[in-house]
């Protein structure tokens, strides 16, 4: 398929592709005119580099990530874990908070213990 559809396919523009194109993710084959044609496993493989994007991973290091084996992949991988789990706390607390502002029973709650220590945390 063309550049076009394959981008459809993932819901991007046409540049994402050939800037991940760019960055050696996925490269398409050519036709003998010279334009990229897609393969399902390039799509396959352009998904999965979609998914790392939206698990936060840097285009530098997905490339570590798509191989078993590469140097440097546990660590890219744990620390995306790291950073999830603390993103995790952020929102539990952040949620705490909320319900407990909801909830609060001072009439300020610049006069609240628990509404200032989560302003006040870190
Ligand atoms: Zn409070």
């Amino acid at each position: 398929m063309k550049i076009a559809e394959a981008a459809a396919r993932l819901g991007v523009e046409t540049h994402v592709l050939r800037h991940w194109e760019d960055m050696k993710l996925v490269v398409p084959e050519r036709t003998a005119a010279g334009h990229r044609e897609y393969s399902e496993e390039h799509v396959r493989r352009l998904q999965i580099v979609q998914a790392c994007r939206g698990v936060g991973v840097s285009l530098r290091e997905i490339r570590h990530v798509l191989h078993r084996g590469e140097q440097g992949r546990d660590a890219v991988i744990d620390r995306r874990l790291a950073a999830i789990r603390r993103q995790r706390e952020e929102l539990d607390a952040a949620e705490l908070f909320l319900r407990h502002v909801r909830q609060c029973r001072h009439s300020l709650i610049t006069r609240c213990p628990e509404c200032s220590a989560y302003a006040l945390r870190r």
